[in-house]
Formats: C-alpha cells, structure tokens, sequence
C-alpha cells in the first residue's frame, strides 16, 4: 500500500478542522488535511449563520465554510479529498488509512471528524431539508419568530431547543414518544410550565406536508395502541432534537470514549490521553456544538500539535 509521513494530519473539515489547519499551517507544520464524508461538515446544510462572530449581516453556512478553507489553503494546508476508513493508533507514528488504499504515517493527528446529527428517517425530512427542517434550533432559530415550529424529542437537547424556541416562536410543541420527559427535572419544569410550549406526549411524527416549506406535521397519538388517534398539527419549523452521534467509531479502540462514543479529551484540552493525538470539535463536544466552539478546540488542538513536535525536536 502506498505509503506517505507527514508531520500533521487533520481528519474533517469542519471549523474544527480548518481553524486547525489554519493555526497548524501558519506554524509551519505542513499540514494534510483529509475532508470526510461531508465536505465543510454541518454547516454546509445550514442556510444563514449569524452567531459566527465577524459577520455583522450573517454569512451563509456554504460560503463561511468556503472562507475557512481558503484561508486554510493561504497557509499551505493540503486539503484533500478522502475519507479515513481505519486507523492504528497503537504507536507513533499513528498509521491512517484513507479511503482504503493508502496510508498515512503521522506524528501528529487532529481528529475533527464532528457529529451527526440524527433524524427521524422520514422521507419528507429529505424533502424539506433547509425548507422547514432543521437539527439545529440555535442556528435556524431566528427564521421562526412569531412562527408555529415543532421540536421532536424527549431529552434535555428537546427541552433546551424548545425553550430557547419559545423564546423565538409564538408557540412551540414538543413531540415526544414517550409518556414522560427523559430530560433533567429542572428542565423538565421550565418546559412544562411554559406557556408557550404544548407537550405532546406518546406521539409520533409520520410525516410532513406543504407547498413551499413545512406548513404541518402528521402526528400519531398512541401509536399501534387500540386507541390510536392521527391529525395533523400547523407548523412553520420542525426541529430535530433526538441526539447525535459522534463521528468517532474509527478511533474507538484506541481513544477513550463516553458511552455514546463522544471522545473523552484531558480536562479543558483538546488532548485524547495517546500523545500527539488531538480531538477537537463536535466528536469531542456533547454539549455546545457550535461552530464558534468547535473552532476554538481546533485552535488548540493546532497548538498542542504544534508543542508536541517542537519537544520531539520534528520541527
Ligand atoms: P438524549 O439521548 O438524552 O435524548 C434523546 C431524546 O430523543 C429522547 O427523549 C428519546 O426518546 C428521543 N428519541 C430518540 N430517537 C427517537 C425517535 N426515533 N423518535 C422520537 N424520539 C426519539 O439526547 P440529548 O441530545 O437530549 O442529550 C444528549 C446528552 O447531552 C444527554 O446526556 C444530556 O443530558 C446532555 N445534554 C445536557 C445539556 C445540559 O446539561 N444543559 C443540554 C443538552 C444535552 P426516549 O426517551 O423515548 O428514548
């Protein structure tokens, strides 16, 4: 198998990923910088982020991601495309292999292969992708003002992006499966004492329908039960708040995990514990996921690489 060193290899391209190019290219670390399944990562799906700070009018999520890059590139960043489909951390150099036929042999490796968000499976949430459906209420939000949007989940991500909704809309349902709220207690309350918020509980979204964007959901009340119920409910938005999953399940055998496979990083570093290697971004964060954050841990991340190869003496 062909075979190639680098000193920095960065794994997806995210803001986690190219804020770190951007630091580690600037220090001369030459860095590699493999793209993913998902070229510019989530936010390539989102229409207009106006909470990255710089963008006093907004910047669309594509062309932000198109920024990062090339400021990435302006600093010798070699960004590839290529998907890294095995890895062997057992010793350094850490070995990568990228689409399954060649191998990267790296002193240092960035993991910031980010999160995806889940979803129901439905075919209209396809459909209606960037018209109406959403996995992210903080960034698609403020479209819903005065609006009628739906929040699908039961845990404290639901409650969260409800109550930050409600904040928003003018009224907001919570779809949740169950006959009870997983979420914390005090998340719980603020939810279910909020009058803008109606809590649907044991019901099901089956689908979605409307001209030009959502304008409802069809809801099933009681599922398979003999006293089952189907109606449709208005809406303007449809938010999916039923978790994520960490794109780490290639680095799992040798990093350590949450439960849910959120790579576990040495207190507020991006440091996975195997020296050299970094994770930085959504794989490692269960609780901001924003890009602004994410960017900021690839920062580190770059640093941290940076320190690691000047003590080694590699650069
Ligand atoms: P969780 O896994 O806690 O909750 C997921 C929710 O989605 C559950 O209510 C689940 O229902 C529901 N769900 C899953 N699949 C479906 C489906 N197919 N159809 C309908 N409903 C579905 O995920 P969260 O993202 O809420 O939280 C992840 C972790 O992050 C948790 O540990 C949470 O506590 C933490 N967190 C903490 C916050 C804070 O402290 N401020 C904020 C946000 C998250 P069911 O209960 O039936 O399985």
């Amino acid at each position: 198998m062909e075979t190639e060193k680098v000193k920095c290899l960065i794994i997806g391209s995210g803001p986690a990923g190219y804020t770190a190019a951007i630091y580690a290219g600037r220090a001369n670390l030459s860095p590699v910088l493999y793209e993913g399944l998902q070229p510019g990562g989530q936010l390539t799906t989102t229409t207009d982020v106006e909470n990255f700070p710089g963008y006093p009018e907004g910047i669309s999520g594509p062309q932000l991601m198109e920024d990062l890059r090339a400021q990435a590139s302006r600093f010798g960043a070699d960004i590839r495309f290529g998907i890294a489909t095995e890895t062997d951390l057992s010793a350094s150099p850490y070995k990568v292999i990228i689409d399954g036929e060649k191998q990267i042999e790296t002193e240092t490796l960035i993991i910031a292969t980010g999160a995806t968000a889940k979803y129901l499976g439905l075919e209209d949430e396809k459909k209606y992708a960037g018209m109406g459906v959403s996995a992210c209420a903080t960034c698609d939000g403020f479209f819903y003002r005065k609006k009628v949007v739906a929040v699908v989940g039961g845990g404290d991500t639901a409650c969260e992006e409800a109550i930050y909704l409600a904040g928003l809309a003018s009224k907001v349902y919570l779809i949740v499966r169950k006959p009870y709220l997983r979420a914390s207690k005090i998340m719980q309350e603020r939810v279910l004492k909020h009058e803008k918020i109606e809590v649907l509980f044991e019901h099901n979204t089956v689908g979605l329908f409307g001209e030009n964007g959502v304008e409802g959901a069809h809801v099933v009340k009681r599922m398979g039960e003999p006293d089952e119920e189907r109606y449709d409910i208005a809406i303007d938005g449809f938010f999916l708040a039923i978790g994520h999953k960490p794109n780490s399940d290639i680095f799992k055998p040798w990093v350590r995990t949450d439960e849910v496979g959120y790579i576990l990083t040495e207190g507020n570093s991006p440091r996975t514990g195997i020296p050299g290697v970094f994770a930085a971004g959504d794989v490692a964060d269960p609780h901001y996921r924003q890009a602004i954050t994410a960017a900021g841990s690839g920062c580190k991340a770059a640093i941290e690489a940076e320190r690691y190869l000047s003590e080694k003496g590699l650069v």
